[in-house]
Parts: C-alpha cells; structure tokens; sequence
C-alpha cells in the first residue's frame, strides 16, 4: 500500500490581494518513496505550490497536508522533517562552507559530532573538501549553488524539496547531483523535483506533474506522459 507524504486538494493561491490566481485548484497526492517532478514553463506556478507545501504560503483555498497534518498549521513540524532546496541566492553568504553545512546540521538536530561528520563526507562527496575553508560569497555561483544544494544532504531528511537543483552547474556537477538524488530515493528518500527541464528529469522522475497557468494539466508516469504528450504540452514541457 502506497502512503502519502503530501496530499493537495483544490489547492488555489490569489496573489495581488485576490486579483491574481497562480495555482487554480490543484489536486495531487505525492507518495513516499517516489520521485517526482513538477514541471511546466516559467511562472506556471510551480514554485508558489511549493511554497505552500513547505509552509511559506497558506492556500487561499484548499488543502495542503504533509503526513496528514494541515502545513500551513504545524510548519515548525514540517520543516524538521524535509530538506528544501531553492532557487534563491543562499542567504548565508558571509559562512565559510563547512560552516554553512555544519550549522544546517545543528539547526536539524545533530550533534556535533554527526554534524562534522557529515559536513566532512558531503564536501567530499561535492568534491569541494578542498574549497571548506572558503566564504561562501567568494565562491563561483555554481559552487555556491552546489554547496547550497549540500546543504539538503545534512541530516538526512526522508523528503526532499528540490527546485531546480541543476541550474548554473556545470555537466560534470549536473551528472553528479542526479546520481545523488537517485541513490538517496534507493534508500527510501521521497523527491519532489521542481524542473522545466523534461530532458534531464526524465532520467530521474517516476512520475511527473505538469503545471501551467497555475493549472494541473497532467499527471502520470513519465513513460506514458511521454506517449500521449499532444503538440501543446510538447511544447511547454520541452521548452
Ligand atoms: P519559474 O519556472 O520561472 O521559476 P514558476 O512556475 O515557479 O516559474 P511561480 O514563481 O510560482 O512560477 O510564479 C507563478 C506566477 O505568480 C507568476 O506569474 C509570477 O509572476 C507570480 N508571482 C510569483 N510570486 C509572486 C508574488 N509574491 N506576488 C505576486 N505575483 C507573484
């Protein structure tokens, strides 16, 4: 039996003070274990559905549950238990990078031993050990990104939030993270995986929802996405 992580119904979110609707009622169950993408072109909407899942937005209508509990009322609870990786400039730019990922782990939980621990093997894994004593704004906005990208690693969440964990990595660093995201879902971890990228997510995703003008327009497998995909959707997902 399959179990939910994440259960949305009719979720709709007004901006603007009601005058702008960027999800209109989107309904989507994310089970444990799976990975999943969210795709679907720029300002789709796709980024303001996860802000509801992490608790950053409440819907304006609707429902946003995480292991059955409403986010929007237990986000302290919520945000324990994921890792959320986003496309925003990580805001602890003045930490050298070891201690950006040691923190992150103190914050969740670790000791500070199993935070030094993991700070260690995640540079490594990054292959940026030789970089840990560097400031986190004196690094290359790829670096930055990967180490943010690091930065989901500590503690071992069971769900991880990505948005667009690739972008601004080289080949060699892209290949590197989803080789990472498919070994951490091997050994259990859920992934939301928030992309318009089809090419690359395909490589990773079990099953995709894609989302356009704050719409739910499908949702499947990727193999039968790809199948009935029409002209339209083609075009927006591929683009
Ligand atoms: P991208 O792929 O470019 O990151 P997205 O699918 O994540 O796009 P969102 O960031 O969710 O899209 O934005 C959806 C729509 O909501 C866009 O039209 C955007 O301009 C609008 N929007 C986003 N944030 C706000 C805000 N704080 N106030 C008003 N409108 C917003």
């Amino acid at each position: 039996m399959l179990k939910p992580v994440y259960e949305l119904e009719n979720v709709t979110l007004y901006y603007k003070k009601g005058k702008f609707k960027a999800n209109d009622d989107i309904s989507l169950t994310i089970y444990q274990g799976e990975i999943i993408g969210i795709l679907g072109p720029n300002g789709a909407g796709k980024t303001t559905l996860i802000k509801q899942m992490i608790g950053q937005l409440a819907p304006t209508r609707g429902s946003v549950k995480f292991r059955g509990y409403e986010v929007s009322r237990h986000v302290k609870d919520v945000i324990q238990q994921i890792a959320y990786y986003s496309q925003e400039t990580f805001a602890l730019s003045f930490l050298k990078t070891k201690e950006a990922l040691y923190f992150t782990g103190r914050l969740k939980g670790l000791s500070k031993k199993e935070a030094k621990q993991q700070t260690d093997a995640i540079l490594q894994r990054l292959g940026m050990y030789e970089y840990r004593d560097k400031i986190l704004s004196k690094l290359s906005g790829g670096q930055r990104r990967l180490i943010s990208f690091g930065t989901t690693l500590i503690g071992q969440a069971s769900v991880m939030i990505l948005d667009e964990p690739t972008n601004e990595l080289d080949p060699l660093k892209r290949k590197l993270v989803w080789d990472i995201i498919r070994e951490l879902n091997q050994k259990g971890t859920t992934i939301i995986l928030v992309t318009h990228n089809i090419l690359e997510a395909e490589k990773v995703v079990h099953r995709v929802a894609v989302v356009d003008h704050g719409k739910l327009l499908a949702l499947d497998h990727i193999e039968n996405l790809k199948k009935r995909v029409d002209q339209r959707m083609r075009v927006e997902i591929y683009a």
